[in-house]
């Protein structure tokens, strides 16, 4: 099969990879039916998190189960299924309680690497999750977003507890940051402030929910968000980029008490003495996209929502490096690559 394989910074490639087989009786075989390039994906691809040879990319797919292991008993070939960027068997008491990302037998899907015709994955059963039908082409890019970036921006909301009439601000207009925008405009917020300075971003995050653009990031930002809350700050933050600056974005624009729900993969040190005085609730990390799976299905399935607008770019996997490169060039928002 072909699949893309990271070689150095800025260096991916589409390669002969060999065909994924059944490893454990618990595994499922995928054949991909679309896949796409994650912003955490830039991180290896820019030499910011080292490279140690070839490295297999991609975690986010949608495709049709080809072949089933032996203890595989809820998936069944012919299917159309959604998993999320972890396996993880959806039984152990850490799953039950919501935090499948965690769970205890977790396995990264991307050393598996989806950017690929087919990919092996395993813990079926609990891993993915099948529609009710294979769907029509035009509902598979919002699917795809369901596979990580609206399950994380969805996770956004819920770990900054946004709430009907909840005032929210937004940091990242990426993929994750306008899907957290679309994410807390479905859970009712009343007001919704995203940072931008890019004008399709801007729109996208409109047509998500957004209620507020501000062109200004810091503390510029954070002082326009008190202007609008008579002083206090928002009751919510949803934080999607992963830098100190964007943490403290979030936290300086949320009140005391307030919550703040980081998604972006943090690479940063914060001042301890600066979160002990903001009394803020912090609730993030790798988002359990599991958890949600089922209930995003049901509102792209009904079309409740419409997440697949964050693709702004399209080609097929044999051109993945544009795919990348747009991306790291910030001309595209997200790349979704099409199979065969
Ligand atoms: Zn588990």
């Amino acid at each position: 099969m072909k699949g893309a394989m990271l070689h150095g910074p800025r260096d991916i490639r589409l390669e002969d990879r060999p065909d994924p087989v059944i490893v454990e009786p618990t595994d499922a075989i995928i054949r991909l039916s679309a896949t796409c390039v994650c912003g955490s994906d830039l991180w290896p691809y820019r030499g910011i998190e080292n490279v140690t040879g070839p490295a297999p990319m991609g975690h986010e797919y949608v495709g049709i189960v080809e072949e089933v292991g032996s203890a595989v008993t809820s998936i069944r070939p012919g299917q159309f299924v959604i998993g999320s960027f972890f396996a993880s068997d959806n039984t152990c008491e850490i799953c039950r309680a919501g935090y499948q990302t965690s769970c205890v037998h977790r396995q990264p899907i991307g050393a598996i690497g989806t950017q690929a015709e087919y990919a092996r994955i395993p813990l079926a059963d609990g891993t993915l999750v099948a529609t009710p039908e294979v769907p029509s082409a035009d509902l598979i890019p919002s699917f795809l977003a369901a596979s990580d970036v609206l399950g994380t921006g969805w996770f956004g909301a819920v770990a900054a507890e946004v709430k009907s009439g909840s005032t929210v601000a937004v940091v990242g207009d990426g993929a994750v940051g306008l899907l957290g925008v679309l994410a807390a405009a479905h859970f009712g917020a009343e007001r919704i402030v995203i940072s931008s300075r890019h004008p399709a971003r801007q729109q996208l995050a409109r047509e998500f929910g957004a209620t507020d653009v501000i062109e200004a990031r810091g503390d510029e930002f954070i002082a326009q968000v008190r202007d609008m809350t008579r002083g206090l700050g928002a009751d919510c933050a949803i934080e999607a980029v992963g830098t100190r600056e964007s943490m403290l974005q979030a936290i300086g624009s949320v009140r005391p008490g307030g919550h703040v729900g980081y998604v972006g993969v943090t690479h940063a040190e914060l001042p301890g003495d600066r979160l002990f005085f903001s009394h803020t609730h912090l609730h993030g990390g790798p988002a359990p996209v599991r958890r949600f799976l089922p209930e995003l299905i049901d509102l792209i399935s009904n079309g409740t929502i419409d997440p697949g607008k964050v693709f702004d770019l399209t080609v097929p996997l044999d051109h993945v490096a544009d795919g990348y490169r747009a991306m790291d060039e910030r001309r595209a928002i997200k790349t979704l690559l099409t199979l065969n």
